[in-house]
């Protein structure tokens, strides 16, 4: 029997099975049916250049165009350069010492060609190419005779390829194992199968690596995408279930309570959208099982504010709130500021405190030893309402006297693993109600799917006063000299009285030598990353403070700020700034959330290509927060034409953060979505598309729930319940009881 299970070699030989597993990770029948054709070439239609990324292993059908031999001065032996093309761009692609494939590379002629896509001298280049020319194939190696059979049928299918493996040596092994292949049993329930009018999952599975015509494709596709989307809907429908199974502090609105008199101190009318989600999370406070809400708003929409009322409303209730925060210098804002806006209402157990008073406790790693156990103290003993932290509040085993709050700032980076383990912190019996705030907005199908276990709400407009942030590119590659004119008016605006942030990538010292980012405080890696090796470090907040400082920027006072600085320091770094007795920051990401200083009115981000699209916008909501207008470039050496270079301009054309979230949705491989928020969890959408599935993602959910409605633990459906134990994978098997 040949089944999913089965290894490879046993179908293609130990030396094939092992390339396989080495380049792309697979190793059963399983894994290489599940892998499927990125796109499908068909036969006299010529691939877009256009589209490659750099560092890409790409798959193209083109054109030879010309070819030239030539032989090299240093070293006996000779190049032959062929350029190929698509009838528009160009690629070149360069053998050494093999002067015979000048006589087969004849202008004219069309073929696979495949490689890693680089950059020399402002042309994009196949490295190390290896092609399959249509009409040479079956002379040229008998044992490809498969492949040949392939490029005379219309549609070719096009893998995701690696070196040594392009697309076309793939094919024909999927056909070898499709060959011996025995089929698999469907996992879907039948009445699912007739409802959606979806095929079988053998039928499918045949037809996506072998259709005869683009329609196969299509309802193919359509089938393998419903066992990704039903399967990640099972897992977020289950955990919604055992959430509400727990019950929850209920801490319904108290008629004159500390909340009322906050609201009556507060200096701003709250927007509509602010006073909305406030009565929708106010009545989901007042329920006994616990609210899960993500309330996502713009850089600057005020969610500070939201979530400050929901924590009065549980501390008027005689209980606690929690607000966690990704970093120290964050966290320590965090406190600073709620402390602010509660005045008065915050001094609870001092001398002369009014009337429901209560008190905001900081909680961090980098306490000395007695700060910390004071904390702690206030933590359990109840004294402290409100205790801001960081992950240390999640890690450590604080305790509380009553948590009933829960609310997580900027919560890019915790994933839904993290969300579990704070559950669990109010005790055994009970979970918290947990608030999660985004400054990245989310497409309604992200939210459906990676905030699937959570209701969503968006904070649309913001406050009254704001003012607007231009964005520009400032591509150094083909305009060098655009970079002293970025120093010019880094001077100029200091001159003009106001701040300016300079964000690098990376910190520097230590690792000056390394060849990879580090990144700091999670800082996200971009979505698709150029060829190793070749490229240089990112560029380092300490380098470049001594660079500016040294140079064009002598005249101005200059800090730097880094998450390896000790705590105090990065403190009264950031005390400096805010107070203007600095007029430039250079600083790594440690700025990007949620410091605010009105009178910074300028960011310059070096190496921005390093950078996610998302954390690009929340970087340039440092800046405009006051009434000038703000600026912000984004310096890179990106060339025009890749798709990291199209990253950066979609940044630079909009500010509205929907509108991004759904470019970036479009630029980056989709997979990314899931695999980058939820830590370390593989990427599961290889065929689900997040853009343009909303509808069958939907569905999905819908199914979803009246599965696990009907029979919780999948008893009666042992095929959905295998799909779920797959996605969860073994060693989070109980990530789903953690509830
Ligand atoms: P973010 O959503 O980025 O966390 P904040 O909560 O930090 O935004 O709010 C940004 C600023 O706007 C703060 O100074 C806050 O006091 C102020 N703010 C919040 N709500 C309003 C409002 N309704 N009217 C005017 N200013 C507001
Ligand atoms: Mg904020």
């Amino acid at each position: 029997m040949t089944t999913g299970d089965t290894k490879l070699d046993r179908v293609l030989g130990a030396k094939t099975a092992k390339a396989f597993d080495s380049s792309l990770g697979l190793s059963t029948v399983g894994d290489l049916l599940r892998h499927y054709p990125r796109r499908y070439a068909e036969r006299g239609e010529l691939t877009a250049i256009a589209g490659l990324e750099i560092g890409e292993h790409a798959t193209v059908l083109a054109q030879v165009e010309r070819v030239s031999k030539r032989s090299m001065r240093s070293r006996r032996g000779t190049i032959v350069e062929a350029r190929i093309t698509d009838g528009h761009r160009s690629l070149n692609c360069t053998f050494f010492n093999q002067a015979w494939r000048e006589r087969e590379l004849l202008p004219g002629r069309k073929g696979l060609f495949a490689g890693k896509v680089t950059a020399y001298r402002n042309q994009l280049q196949l490295a190390h190419p290896e092609y399959q020319l249509f009409d040479a194939v079956t002379e040229q190696d008998e044992e490809e005779h498969s492949a040949a059979e392939q490029f005379a049928s219309a549609l070719i299918p096009v893998y995701p390829a690696a070196q040594g493996l392009p697309s076309w040596s793939i094919a024909r092994c999927v056909r070898q194992v499709l060959d011996v292949w025995d089929g698999a049993e469907d996992p879907l329930p039948r009445q699912l199968l007739e409802r959606r009018e979806l095929e079988e999952l053998e039928q499918a599975l045949r037809k996506i690596h072998q259709p005869a015509q683009f329609s196969e494709v299509e309802s193919a596709r359509q089938r393998l995408k419903w066992d990704e989307a039903l399967a990640v809907q099972l897992v977020l429908a289950r955990m919604r279930e055992s959430a509400r199974e727990h019950p929850a502090p209920a801490s319904p609105v108290r008629q004159e309570g500390l909340l009322s008199a906050f609201d009556r101190r507060l200096p701003f009318e709250l927007t509509a959208g602010q006073r909305e989600i406030g009565e929708q999370v106010a009545a989901d406070l007042a329920l006994e099982h616990p609210m899960n809400r993500l309330v996502q708003g713009e850089v600057g929409s005020g969610k500070t504010v939201v979530a400050l009322r929901a924590m009065l409303q549980v501390v008027g209730s005689g209980r606690q709130a929690a607000m966690l925060a990704p970093t120290e210098v964050l966290a320590a804002q965090h406190a600073r500021s709620l402390s602010g806006l509660l005045g008065e209402l915050g001094t609870g157990g001092e001398l002369g405190a009014p009337e429901h008073a209560t008190r905001v406790t900081l909680l961090t790693g980098s306490m000395s030893a007695a700060q910390r156990k004071q904390a702690l103290l206030d933590a359990a003993s109840g004294q402290a309402g409100i205790v801001v932290g960081t992950h240390a509040l999640i890690q450590d085993r604080v305790s509380f006297a009553d948590l009933g709050l829960v609310v997580v700032d900027e919560q890019h980076r915790f994933g839904v693993e993290q969300r579990d383990a704070l559950r669990a912190r109010a005790g055994d019996e009970v979970s918290p109600h947990v608030l999660v705030m985004t400054a990245t907005p989310i497409p309604r199908t992200v939210a459906m799917t990676v905030y699937g276990d959570l209701e969503t709400s968006a904070l649309r407009e913001l406050p009254n006063g704001r003012s607007p942030i231009a964005t520009t590119v400032v591509p150094v590659a083909e305009k060098p000299s655009w970079l002293e004119r970025v120093w010019q008016r880094v001077r100029e605006e200091v001159q003009a009285g106001h701040q300016v942030y300079v964000v690098c990538p990376r910190v520097g010292d230590d690792e000056a030598g390394k060849r990879t980012a580090e990144p700091e405080d999670g800082t996200e890696e971009p979505p698709s990353d150029e060829g190793e090796g070749q490229r240089r470090p990112p560029l380092a907040v300490l380098d470049i403070a001594e660079q500016l400082s040294a140079g064009p920027l002598s005249s101005v006072r200059l800090g730097a700020l880094h998450g390896r600085l000790p705590t105090d320091e990065k403190d009264s770094v950031m005390r400096s700034f805010a107070a203007g007795e600095l007029d430039v920051l250079v600083a790594t990401t440690v700025v990007e959330v949620g410091v605010d200083v009105p009178n910074a009115t300028v960011m310059v981000i070096m190496d921005a290509d390093r950078f996610g699209v998302s954390q690009l916008h929340q970087l340039r909501g440092r800046v405009g927060r006051g009434s000038a207008a703000g600026l912000c470039l984004l310096v890179s050496e990106a060339m025009e034409g890749t798709t990291t270079r199209e990253r950066l301009d979609a940044v630079a054309s909009t500010t509205d953060g929907f509108e991004l979230a759904r470019l970036d949705l479009q630029l980056r491989r989709e997979g990314d979505v899931l695999g980058a928020t939820q830590a370390g969890r593989k990427s599961t959408l290889r065929m689900l598309s997040l853009l343009s599935d909303e509808e069958l993602i939907a569905q999905a959910r819908a199914e979803a729930d009246a599965f696990v409605g009907d029979d919780p633990e999948l008893t009666r459906y042992p095929g959905l319940s295998r799909m779920v134990a797959e996605l969860v994978g073994d060693d989070r098997a109980d990530f789903l009881d953690k509830t």
